[in-house]
C-alpha cells in the first residue's frame, strides 16, 4: 500500500477491534506505587503525518505517565547544545540487559551502554543540570515546545512516589560517581530525573512531541529547527538499536520502526519523512514495556506495510 493512500483512521479502528485479547496478559509497573493503580484497560494511539494530519482512537488525549520516553527528550534537548561532548560517557551500544540494570555498569568502569537505559538518562540529565540552574523547568519547557501543550506538567504524586522508591536509580547514580562520571549532587540529580520521568502527556502530545525525528530535526508545531539533521538521522538510529531495553532486536524484527517506550504504558515511533506515531496501554511485558502497546504498533505496520526495512 502506498503511504498516501494509506487510510490511517481506518487503520486505527481495526486495531482497536483487534487488540481486545492482548489486556490482561501483563502487569502495570509495581515498583513504582503511584503507577500500579492506573486502569489496565487504557488503550489509546495517535499518528501525526508530516503534512499535519492528525489520527487519533480511543484514550489517545488521555494524560499518562512519560516515564522513560522522557529520556528521548532529554537526549535531544542536550545534543541542541554545541559544544556537548555526551559520548565519552555513555555509549551507543545495546545494552541486552533491564533498563535499570547494575550489572554492566561495574564491568563498564561506570559508562553507561546507552542513553536510553536508566545509567545513560541519568548522565544525561547530569550534563543538562550541569549547564542549568532550573533543569527541572527547562526540561519541561523543552517538552511543553515541542507537544505545544502547556499542560504537560509534573505529575507530583508519581515523582514522590518515584522518590521513595528509586532504590536501584540512587544505587546507579552512586555506582557511577564512584567513576566520576556524575557530577551533579546525587540528591538533587535524581529528583530532576525523577521529576522528567513524571511529566504527564498524551499519546496525541506524544506523537506531535516527536515528530522533529521525521521531519528532518524540525518540529512542525514549535516551527521551529530543534536538531540537526544529523543528529536527528544519528538519534533514529539509537532508538532502532537501543529503544526498548533488552527486547529491542523482536521489536524492530515485529514493528520496524525506532522507538521509545516507558514503564508509564507509552511507546512513541517515527517513520522518517512520513509520521509519528504514539502508543498507550499501561500493562507492561516483562522487559518494561506496553505490552497491547508493542501489538498495536506491530499491527499498525503490518496493516499500513510501512516500516523502516
Ligand atoms: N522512572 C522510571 C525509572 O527510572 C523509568 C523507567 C522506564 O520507564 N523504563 O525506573
Amino acid at each position: 500500500m502506498a503511504e498516501n493512500s494509506v487510510d490511517f483512521q481506518g487503520v486505527l479502528a481495526e486495531i482497536q477491534d483487534e487488540i481486545d485479547p492482548f489486556f490482561g496478559q501483563g502487569k502495570n509497573a509495581g515498583y513504582i506505587p503511584a503507577l500500579s493503580d492506573v486502569p489496565g484497560d487504557k488503550f489509546g494511539m495517535a499518528v501525526h503525518t508530516v503534512e499535519g494530519e492528525e489520527f487519533l482512537i480511543g484514550d489517545a488525549q488521555d494524560d499518562f505517565s512519560i516515564q522513560s520516553i522522557s529520556k528521548l527528550f532529554t537526549l535531544m534537548q542536550v545534543l541542541g547544545f554545541d559544544d556537548i561532548d555526551i559520548w565519552s560517557r555513555v555509549g551507543r551500544e545495546p545494552s541486552g540487559t533491564a533498563f535499570n540494570s547494575l550489572v554492566q555498569l561495574e564491568y563498564e568502569k561506570g559508562i553507561p551502554r546507552n542513553p536510553f537505559i536508566n545509567a545513560g538518562a541519568i548522565v544525561v540529565t547530569d550534563i543538562l543540570a550541569s549547564r542549568s540552574a532550573d533543569a527541572s523547568r527547562r526540561i519541561g519547557d523543552y517538552y511543553r515546545m515541542l507537544s505545544g501543550n502547556l499542560s504537560n506538567r509534573v505529575d507530583e504524586e508519581v515523582a514522590l512516589s518515584e522518590q521513595d522508591h528509586g532504590y536501584r536509580n540512587a544505587a546507579l547514580a552512586n555506582l557511577m560517581r564512584s567513576f566520576d562520571n556524575i557530577q551533579t549532587p546525587i540528591p538533587d540529580l535524581l529528583d530532576i530525573y525523577f521529576r522528567q520521568c513524571a511529566l504527564t502527556t498524551s499519546c496525541a502530545d506524544l506523537a506531535k512531541a516527536a515528530l522533529p525525528l521525521a521531519c528532518g530535526g524540525y518540529s512542525p508545531i514549535a516551527q521551529k529547527q530543534v536538531l540537526s539533521t544529523r543528529d536527528t538521522k544519528r538519534i533514529n538510529a539509537l532508538l532502532l538499536t537501543c529503544g526498548l531495553y533488552d527486547a529491542v532486536g523482536s521489536f524492530a524484527y515485529k514493528v520496524g520502526l525506532p522507538a521509545k517506550s516507558g514503564v508509564g504504558g507509552g511507546i512513541v515511533a517515527v517513520l522518517p519523512n512520513k509520521f509519528s506515531v504514539a502508543v498507550w496501554s499501561p500493562e507492561l511485558d516483562s522487559y518494561g514495556n506496553s505490552l497491547v502497546g508493542s501489538k498495536a504498533l506491530e499491527l499498525f505496520t503490518t496493516k499500513t506495510d510501512l516500516s523502516i526495512f
